[in-house]
C-alpha cells in the first residue's frame, strides 16, 4: 500500500485484535492455528463487501467494519454456532489515510470485544480500485447439531427473531425517502447502519428449531430458500409479522410499505421452523433473552411461500405478485 505501510498497519492496528486467540500468533506468522476440537463442529462463513455497492465509500470507518463482522456473524447465529473467530482480507485503495485505517480498526475492535471473538489473521493490499473487504468468521456448534435449512418437517411452526422490515425502511430513512418523526427514521437509520446479530439466540435454538437461516434478503425471500432446502411450503400470516413502532408508523402512513418490509432486505433477525412441541421453550428462550420471537406461519407439505392478508386471503407472491398483494392488504399492520 502507498501511505501506511502494511506490515505497519498489521502490527499496530490488527495484531492488538489477535492477543486474546493464541493461535493467531501475534499475527506474526504465515497462519493461525486452531486448537483441537473433538465434541464440536467449526461452522465457517465469509461475507465480502465493496465500497459503492455494499456501503457508501464516505460510510463511517468503523461502521463499515462493524457491518463486516456483524453480518457474518449473523450467518454463525443462523446455524446455531457460537462465533471465535474472523479473518480479515482487506484491499484498501491506495492512499487510504491513518486516520480512515485507525477508525476502521477501532470499529473492529469495538466488535471483536463486544463478541468476545479474537482476528486471527487475514491479507493487507492495496488496489487502484475500490475499498474491498471480506471477512471469514468461525464458530463453534456441538457436532452434528448445526441448524441448516433443510430440517423443516410439515407442520412445523415457522418463527423470527425482532422486527422484521427495519434494515429496508432504514436504507430509505438514511437516504431521506421516508417521511416519519425524527425519533423513528434515526432507529430505521441505525437498524440499517448497525445490523444486531442473533448470536446469542442462535445457539439456544439448537435442539428447538427444525431448520433456521438468517435474514439478510428479505423475510418472503429467504424462507423461499428455507422452504426448497426443505421441500416444503410455507404460509405466513402477514398480520403476526413484528413490526417495530418505527415500521408500524410507516405502514400505518403508506400500507403499499407492506411490500417492502415483506420482501426488502438487511433484517439480520433469524427464521426458522420449529415443532410446536417447542413452542413453551421457544417462549422461555424469548423471554430469559429478553429477544422477542414470533410465530408467523407454518410449513405444509408443497412448494414456494404463500402470505396471507389481515382479511384472510392467500396470495401467492411470485414475481408480479406484489402490486396485487400490497393494493389488497388492509390493517395488516394493526
Ligand atoms: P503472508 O505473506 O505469509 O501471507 P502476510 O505478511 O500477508 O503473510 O501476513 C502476516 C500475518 O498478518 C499473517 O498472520 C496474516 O494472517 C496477518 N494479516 C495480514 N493482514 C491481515 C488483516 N487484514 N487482518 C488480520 N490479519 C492480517
Ligand atoms: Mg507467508
Amino acid at each position: 500500500m502507498s501511505g501506511p505501510d502494511e506490515f505497519q498497519v498489521i502490527a499496530q492496528l490488527f495484531a492488538p485484535l489477535a492477543q486474546s486467540f493464541p493461535g493467531a500468533l501475534g499475527l506474526t506468522d504465515d497462519a493461525a492455528l486452531l486448537p483441537p476440537d473433538a465434541l464440536a463442529e467449526t461452522v465457517v462463513t465469509v461475507d465480502a463487501m465493496v465500497a459503492g455497492v455494499h456501503f457508501l465509500p464516505d460510510d463511517p470507518p468503523d461502521l463499515v467494519a462493524r457491518k463486516l463482522v456483524r453480518v457474518n456473524l449473523s450467518d454463525l447465529a443462523a446455524k446455531g454456532a457460537l462465533p471465535f473467530a474472523v479473518l480479515l482480507a482487506a484491499a484498501f485503495p491506495h492512499g487510504t489515510s491513518q486516520d480512515w485505517l485507525e477508525r476502521f480498526a477501532h470499529g473492529l475492535g469495538q466488535d471483536i470485544t463486544e463478541f468476545g471473538i479474537a482476528l486471527i489473521g487475514g491479507d493487507t493490499v492495496a488496489t487502484p480500485g475500490p475499498l474491498t473487504l471480506s471477512l471469514t468468521a468461525m464458530g463453534k456448534v456441538a457436532a452434528g447439531r448445526a441448524i441448516l435449512r433443510s430440517g423443516a418437517q410439515a407442520g412445523d411452526m415457522v418463527w423470527v427473531s425482532g422486527t422484521i422490515g427495519d434494515g429496508a425502511l432504514g436504507l430509505r430513512a438514511a437516504r431521506g425517502q421516508l417521511s416519519l418523526p425524527p425519533e423513528h427514521i434515526a432507529a430505521l437509520a441505525d437498524r440499517y447502519r448497525l445490523p444486531r446479530p442473533r448470536v446469542s439466540l442462535g445457539p439456544c435454538l439448537v435442539g428447538l428449531a427444525s431448520a433456521g437461516m438468517d435474514v439478510s434478503d428479505g423475510l418472503v425471500q429467504d424462507l423461499g430458500h428455507l422452504c426448497r432446502a426443505s421441500h416444503l411450503a410455507a404460509i405466513i400470516d402477514a398480520a403476526a409479522v413484528p413490526l417495530s413502532p418505527a415500521a408500524r408508523a410507516a405502514l400505518d402512513l403508506d400500507q403499499s410499505l407492506l411490500a417492502t418490509l415483506l420482501t426488502g432486505g438487511d433484517d439480520y433477525e433469524l427464521l426458522f421452523a420449529a415443532p410446536s412441541s417447542a413452542t413453551a421453550p421457544l417462549l422461555e428462550l424469548a423471554e430469559r433473552l429478553g429477544v422477542p420471537l414470533t410465530a408467523i406461519g407454518r410449513m405444509e407439505a408443497g412448494s414456494g411461500v404463500t402470505v396471507h392478508d389481515a382479511s384472510g386471503r392467500a396470495l401467492s407472491l411470485g414475481q408480479g405478485g406484489w402490486r396485487h398483494f400490497s393494493a389488497t392488504i388492509s390493517g395488516a399492520g394493526a
